[in-house]
């Protein structure tokens, strides 16, 4: 077993950034060939070392083998797989329309690399999160430091170890550290910081960013809402609902967070829930060598505080030496208990009938917006009414998770639930300023722009 991760030190990080910093003014990170090459040695490289980070993500979280290549590893190979077959086309300048003000010009929007990056990354998805958006960085032509998360020590090493060994830390670097690490890296004069994690590590992130005027994209989290109405396909919508809240045990930053279920269908879905999860781990979940634990103790006992808020309807049963929760229906006492306020991020799913869809608008529209919502329906109708009143970062119709599997759609947050998003070409613009360019003729001058001059042209 590993360690717990050490801090880095302020002069080691300041050294590692003004290198990467002149390494980039040197210019090769920017060249289209350069990029593809880089690339295509990181899919090599995580398909060599696969066997490694699915150990290490076992170590840390229980993650199945299945899961681990699912949500991690396949992920990461598909999203370089749809860069590389779509770079050129994202690299190449832009000819935009001139205005008939500016006869004879031409424009462009050329993308450019920001420069020098940090990423920085959670624990729940370790490795995934961490590399994702280097895959844009690396498109768009900038240099990286990748700070991944001290809580999943096992692939913090791994991720450090194949990193230092494949590339050169002048162009992508693995710093390893927790708080103290980040806040010597957030005072360096870094191009562009994109950062996952919680909404009040978010807070911290943009403030330090905003003394240097450093941009910023924030994947964060928050409250991601579930609505099941009545016309609902009822036991396809408690198996890809309990599959949104089992993954990972719960520990999904789009997890379905809290349930409104239409009281009609109610018993129903309470059913087909608990046969979903008894389908998937059999009776006793907390026995089952493919369900995830709990990252560590501290987040075991918030869960666990939980389950006093309200009546349990399913599940309840906790293993502590495992760190292991059950995947738990209960209804909570109101609103006001913590379950209701706090973001979950385990597998503890409250419930909540309702009557009225005008009053579920109304609850989640008087929140922060949410990360995800998920709407499970037949009524074309009410998915537009849901969709036309609700500000969310993104979700599904009928499904959960699966939105952000698709490198064709941006995946972020709105308000409190994050700034910017990324997947797919997404994480190209993420990584890139867009330059505006004019290029104007000199065959002729149009003369009425100049101080007390004529209307016309000048043939030149
Ligand atoms: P976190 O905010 O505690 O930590 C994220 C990173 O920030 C870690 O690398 C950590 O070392 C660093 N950090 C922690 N405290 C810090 C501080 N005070 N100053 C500077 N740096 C600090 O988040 P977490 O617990 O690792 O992850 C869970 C959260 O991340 C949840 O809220 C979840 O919803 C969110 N999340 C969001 C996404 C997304 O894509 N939107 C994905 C995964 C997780």
């Amino acid at each position: 077993m590993t360690t717990a991760i050490e801090e880095t030190s302020r002069e080691i990080i300041h050294d590692a950034i003004i290198k990467q910093k002149q390494f980039f003014k040197e210019g090769s990170t920017k060249t289209l060939d350069m990029r593809k090459q880089t690339l295509q040695k990181l899919a090599d490289i995580i398909s060599k070392h696969e066997k490694e980070i699915i150990v290490a993500l076992k170590q840390d979280l229980n993650k199945s083998e299945m899961e681990s290549y699912t949500t991690e590893i396949g992920f990461l190979l598909e999203e370089i797989r749809f860069t590389l077959k779509h770079i050129d086309d994202w690299a190449a300048p832009v000819k935009v329309k001139t205005a008939k003000t500016h006869v004879g010009s031409k424009a462009y929007k050329v993308p450019e690399p920001y420069g020098t990056t940090l990423i920085i990354a959670p624990w729940n998805y370790p490795f995934q999160l961490a590399l994702a958006p280097v895959i844009g960085a690396i498109a768009a032509g900038n240099t990286v430091v990748i700070k991944p998360s001290e809580l999943t020590p096992n692939t913090s090493n791994l991720i450090k170890r194949i990193f230092d060994s494949h590339f050169n830390p002048e162009y992508l670097a693995v710093i390893e550290g927790g708080v103290e690490t980040t806040q010597h890296l957030l005072e360096q004069p870094f191009d562009y910081i994109f950062f996952t994690g919680s909404v009040p590590v978010g807070k911290v992130i943009m403030e330090a960013a905003a003394k240097q005027l450093i941009p910023v994209t924030l994947e964060l989290g928050g409250k991601s809402p579930c609505i099941v109405d009545d016309t609902a396909n009822i036991p396809l919508a408690a198996k890809r609902i309990a599959f949104g809240k089992v993954t990972n045990a719960g520990q999904t930053c789009v997890a379905p967070d809290y349930l409104f279920v239409h009281e009609s269908v109610k018993e129903r879905f309470i059913k087909e829930f608990q046969k979903a999860v008894r389908d998937f781990y059999g009776k006793n979940p907390l026995a089952n060598d493919s369900y995830g634990k709990i990252v560590n103790e501290r987040h075991f006992n918030r869960l666990t505080a939980y389950l006093e808020d309200g009546e349990i309807l399913t599940g309840g049963r906790v293993d502590h030496a495992s760190l292991k929760i059950e995947p738990t229906l209960m209804v909570p006492k109101d609103a006001s208990v913590p379950v209701m306020q706090d973001e979950i991020f385990g597998p503890i799913f409250p419930v909540l009938g309702y009557d009225d869809l005008n009053e579920v608008i109304d609850f989640i529209n008087d929140r922060p917006k949410p990360l995800a919502l998920y709407l499970f329906t037949s009524d074309d109708g009410v998915a537009d009414k849901v969709n036309g009143s609700i500000s969310y970062g993104g979700g599904c119709v009928n499904d959960t998770l699966m939105h952000l599997a698709t490198p064709y759609l941006p995946f972020g947050g709105v308000g409190e639930s994050g700034i910017g998003s990324y997947h797919g070409e997404s994480s190209f613009t993420a990584f890139s300023h867009y330059k505006s360019i004019l290029k104007q003729t000199t065959k002729f001058d149009v003369s009425f722009k100049y101080p007390n001059s004529k209307l016309g042209l000048k043939i030149i």
